[in-house]
Formats: C-alpha cells, sequence, structure tokens
C-alpha cells in the first residue's frame, strides 16, 4: 500500500524502536511515533511536533506513513458502505457495517484467497498476494467513517491464518497500550482453519469464528478444501483445549445450503460435534455466486434448524445479511470486479 519508502504505519514498537535507532534517534522516539500513528492517527510525518525538525528529516529520508485512500465505494440500501483499496496491481474490498449498537468494519487479510470455498466468490479469484499489518490497519483507518469504529472483524477477503505473522501483528497494534489499546473482545477473526490458528489461540485473546458449514469430512471437503489439510474434528480438538466460557468467545459460521447441510440430521450433528465447548452458532444464508451447484435454504428451513439447534442445548442466531445488494455480504467480495477471465453471468 506504500511507495519505495517504507511505510510506519503497521509497525510494532519494536520495529519502531529500530526506525529510532537507524534515524539517529533517541529511543524514546519509537513511543512517541506511535503514538502519533496510532492514537492522533496523523497522515504526515511533519505533524510529529514534539519530534525535532532535523528528526523528522531524517526519518522523511526512509519513512513514510503508509496510508492509502479508498478508490471507490459502494452505499447498500441497509447503510452498509463497501470500499475498494488497490493493492499489489489488484485490489481489496473492506466492508463497513454500522449498526445500533455498534459499528463494524469488515477487514480484508489477503489479495484474493487460496482456500478456494466453494460458496464464495473470493475464492474464485485465487490468490494475488498477502497484506501486511500496513495493509490491514489501513483499512481500518482511511474509510471516511474510521473514527467511529467501534469492532473489527477479519472476514473479508482471504485467510487470515494463511498470513499470520502480518494478521498477528495487526492485532498486537489494535490491542496494546501503545497503539490503538482496544480491548481485544472487540475483534473477531474467522478461519477456515489453517495451521496459524494454534498461534492465534496462544498468543491472542481476540475472538475466533470458525467456518463450519459442515460436520461431516468428506461433505465439508467437497465444498472446503482446506478439509483435508486440517480436518474439523482436529479443529474441535485444538479449540477444546482452550477456555471460551469467560471474556474470549469462539463461534461457528454455518452457511445453509438447500438439501446440503439443513436437515435435522445435520442439526443433530452439529449438537454432536459442539457438545462441551462454549460457543453459539451463527446461521448464514448463502447468497448464490456463480457456477456453484449450491442453492440456498428457505427461511422458514432456517428457522427451524435454529430450532431445533436451540432444543439440544446449541446457542444459535440467524445472521442478518448486511449489503446484499452492493456484494457485500458473507462470501461475496471480489464479486462486482471481477477479472474478465471469470465469465459472470448477469
Ligand atoms: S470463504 Fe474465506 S477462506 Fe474460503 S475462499 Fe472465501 S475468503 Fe477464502
Amino acid at each position: 500500500m506504500a511507495g519505495t519508502k517504507l511505510p510506519l504505519l503497521g509497525m510494532t514498537l519494536a520495529e519502531l524502536r529500530q526506525v529510532a535507532a537507524q534515524s539517529k534517534l533517541p529511543s524514546y522516539t519509537a513511543s512517541q511515533i506511535a503514538d502519533w500513528l496510532y492514537k492522533k492517527r496523523v497522515v504526515s510525518i511533519d505533524e510529529m511536533t514534539n519530534i525535532s525538525a532535523a528528526g523528522r528529516a531524517s526519518l522523511q529520508e526512509q519513512f513514510e506513513i503508509g496510508r492509502t485512500e479508498p478508490s471507490s465505494s459502494r452505499k447498500s440500501v441497509d447503510g452498509t458502505v463497501k470500499y475498494t483499496f488497490p493493492v499489489s496491481g489488484s485490489y481489496i474490498e473492506t466492508v463497513y457495517i454500522p449498526a445500533s449498537d455498534r459499528n463494524t468494519v469488515c477487514l480484508s487479510s489477503q489479495v484474493g484467497c487460496k482456500m478456494s470455498c466453494l460458496f464464495c466468490m473470493t475464492g474464485k479469484l485465487g490468490f494475488t498476494a498477502n497484506l501486511t499489518a500496513n495493509g490491514m490497519l489501513n483499512q481500518l483507518m482511511s474509510i471516511p467513517e474510521a473514527d467511529g469504529i467501534t469492532n473489527a472483524v477479519f472476514m473479508g477477503m482471504g485467510e487470515p491464518f494463511d498470513n499470520t505473522a502480518e494478521v498477528m501483528k495487526t492485532l498486537d497494534i489494535l490491542t496494546s497500550s501503545y497503539g490503538f489499546g482496544w480491548s481485544p473482545k472487540r475483534i473477531t477473526v474467522s478461519t477456515v482453519g489453517a495451521k496459524g490458528l494454534k498461534r492465534f489461540l496462544d498468543e491472542s485473546s481476540c475472538n475466533l469464528a470458525i467456518s463450519l458449514h459442515s460436520t461431516h469430512h468428506d461433505d465439508r471437503f467437497s465444498i472446503m478444501p482446506c478439509e483435508k489439510a486440517f480436518p474439523i474434528q482436529q479443529i474441535i480438538s485444538l479449540i477444546g483445549k482452550y477456555d471460551f466460557s469467560h471474556q474470549r468467545r469462539v463461534s461457528f459460521e454455518y452457511i445453509l445450503f438447500r438439501g446440503f447441510n439443513d436437515s435435522p440430521r445435520h442439526a443433530s450433528s452439529i449438537a454432536l460435534l459442539l457438545k462441551g465447548i462454549h460457543c453459539r452458532v451463527n446461521l448464514i444464508n448463502y447468497h448464490p455466486i456463480p457456477d456453484t451447484p449450491l442453492e440456498p435454504s428457505s427461511l422458514e428451513r432456517m428457522e427451524s434448524f435454529r430450532d431445533m439447534l436451540g432444543r439440544q442445548g446449541i446457542t444459535c442466531t440467524i445472521r442478518t445479511s448486511r449489503g446484499e445488494d452492493i456484494q457485500a455480504a458473507c462470501g461475496m467480495l471480489g464479486g462486482n470486479n471481477l477479472p474478465t477471465k471469470h465469465t459472470l453471468k448477469p
């Protein structure tokens, strides 16, 4: 997201100490820079007025803030706004979701995605690049609603734990006192299950969302190729070792597909799989994308599925779709701007 100079935005305090040393500035300058970047949110080094003019000039030789404005936006009838940021010769999308009790930003962690989930438009784009912490924080800081954001979810383009190091850096900056100072409760990271999950569970206190969609190995593999490398049973065994009964929460996302995963038998298998885990299940309406055999369940089916889970002791809600009319809802990111090699039906 930045030019030839290195972006300061996205650096941890330890990295900013190296910057200070490189620029021959006292080490306490690192905390001052962090304060300007993450609390005061300046857009130029010149605004860092408690650093001497010579010090700022020295910083400017090698570094820049590293902020990039979105190149376009679309607003939904429900108030959701989708932003496009140019990156790595391609683009990423970021979704701002206002609600009565919170304003959430849905962040992308990669340009495209390698996971190829059958129901997801981003999966169809393939993978272009990992985002850096700079690219992730920039989404949160450079949209017009930035000052009113209360929550962040990593549910946009990409699999966060296929880019674990940069996602963990971003979480560190968001939750540390030198950075944004947010409570980890304000952040949720969503994953299909990838190798970085354990590191996240060990090193972060942020909330976790698992894309479940099927409890059965073969069925899940048929729509989520990641099931081969990291089967759902393995994910559940790992999660079972951590405590989600206090501050930290885990939820399971379940898109209902007609005739595939929406029967009473499927509801019972979820209750069995999640037995003993303090969690919630979010049922999601499928937004059909081209060239997939999957179809959405009806609302009646969703409601009866929710009730079946409830009767079996699982806290379950139907998640309201937001921004469907601007292709900003779950699984739709990347859908309005596909390269021409992907043929879209009207
Ligand atoms: S659902 Fe998530 S992990 Fe799967 S292809 Fe889409 S962006 Fe990637």
